[in-house]
């Protein structure tokens, strides 16, 4: 037995804006029609809901920090999140803070990701270091979407967050992206 697939997938952006009802009267029809008859793309609305869901409460919990995709990023602002927002380049250094009025912070790390199977992103500062290993990521995206643990950072004193983006593969590992955040507390 072969996993169900579809041949037509409806984007996630497409998806986002059905469920948000915002999409014109056709392009609305088009989509109904075709989640009714796809368990695929239904399922991935589900998934992407949820997804939504289990984030915002990560969100205001402060437990994790987590990669998102812009589909995603954009569903939770349009849900009346508030993201302060850092686009930062490789080799860069941004200055940056989270206030009280904030929800979340999501650093936009500028990166080429063609060619890249797996991608990992490293943490560290003197409060400690982390890795995420294997993060989602569209090969043809030139960012990727980061967001610290929000409750947590409100209550950091000033620190200097580095991270680092890397290609892993069965030859190793190569860093794509060093990337440099000097936080003041808000
Ligand atoms: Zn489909």
């Amino acid at each position: 037995m072969s996993a169900p697939s579809c041949s037509t997938p409806i984007s996630d952006d497409a998806l986002v804006d059905y469920w948000f009802d915002e999409l014109a009267a056709n392009e609305e029809e088009r989509i109904e029609e075709h989640l009714l008859g796809c368990a695929v793309c239904s399922r991935r609305l589900d998934s992407l809901v949820t997804l939504g869901a289990g984030i915002r409460a990560a969100f205001r919990n402060g437990a994790v920090g987590a990669v998102i995709s812009p589909a995603l990023l954009d569903l939770m602002k349009r849900d009346g999140l508030r993201f302060r927002e850092y686009p930062v380049g490789p080799g860069e250094s941004v200055n940056c803070t989270i206030s009280a009025a904030d929800d979340a912070v999501v650093s936009r790390l500028r990166v080429n990701l063609a060619g890249a199977s797996r991608i990992d992103l490293e943490l560290q500062s003197e409060l400690g270091a982390g890795r995420l290993t294997d993060i989602p990521f569209e090969p043809s995206a030139d960012e990727v979407l980061f967001c610290p643990p929000a409750a947590r950072l409100k209550q950091a004193p000033a620190f200097v967050q580095k991270i680092r983006l890397l290609a892993v593969d069965e030859s190793g590992e190569r860093a794509l992206g060093d990337y440099t955040f000097v936080h003041t507390p808000g």
